[in-house]
């Protein structure tokens, strides 16, 4: 949980890398673990400034991991951590095959319990329906989207990704995985995010440029952080 933060400390200040920023959580696979000592130790670090939001949380009903009664009980304390400490959240959301059941859920645990504290949060790498998509719109939440838009067969993220608004959305890399296309099946870098945003800039008919500058400004107003000198 400490370890993003870690990275961020040992490259802050370092010249020619962008700052570093952290978020904390316990992912639904490990929700299991997520006892009192270790959403404790989720608060301290939420004490830090750089760790700018809870997640991934959420819920994964694809691998199950950890049983669902668990993973939902360790969603919903981590909102609660995350709204004493006025975090947003960093959503992970994974159906089982031909389901919508994860989203159900996750939505529903949005709408009841979390929108009331105007933080809003992030769906990180979508693969719902535009109808997830846009319930979490409704709660104040910005869509990202990572290497998998790229994919062949992921015609239904390209259909929402052409509909979310342009300031609503974000890129992001979600390394080590989701290598975009042509590095499919390789180890993903944050370098080759760039194929996400010419992947959406073709999807709306913009340049990646564009979707560069607004998904950049969109984590940058979102988070409340000043952008870095050099972008
Ligand atoms: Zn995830």
């Amino acid at each position: 949980m400490q370890q993003a933060l870690e990275l961020s400390r040992n490259y802050a200040g370092k010249p020619g890398i962008p700052r570093v920023l952290a978020t904390a959580g316990i992912h639904p696979h490990e929700a299991q673990l997520a006892d009192q000592a270790a959403l404790a130790k989720l608060d301290d670090l939420l004490a830090n400034p750089d760790v700018l939001a809870v997640g991934e949380i959420g819920l994964d009903y694809y691998y199950d991991h950890s049983p669902r009664p668990q993973q939902k009980q360790a969603f919903a304390q981590q909102m609660e951590v995350a709204a004493a400490k006025r975090r947003p959240i960093i959503i992970h959301c994974r159906p089982s095959d031909g389901s919508s059941n994860a989203w159900d859920d996750t939505l529903e645990m949005i709408e009841t319990t979390w929108v009331r504290t105007n933080l809003g949060g992030i769906l990180h790498c979508f693969t719902g329906e535009w109808e997830h998509a846009r319930r979490a719109l409704d709660c104040g939440f910005l869509i990202s989207f990572a290497g998998n838009i790229t994919f062949p067969r992921a015609e239904n993220i390209r259909e929402v990704a052409a509909k979310v608004p342009l300031d609503r959305m974000l890129i992001e890399t979600d390394a080590p995985f989701l290598a975009p296309l042509p590095y499919r099946g390789k180890r993903n870098e944050p370098a080759w995010v760039g194929r996400v945003a010419d992947k959406l800039a073709e999807v709306r008919g913009t340049t990646a440029k564009q979707v560069a500058s607004s998904t950049a400004n969109n984590f940058f107003r979102f988070f409340g952080v000043a952008p870095d000198a050099e972008s």
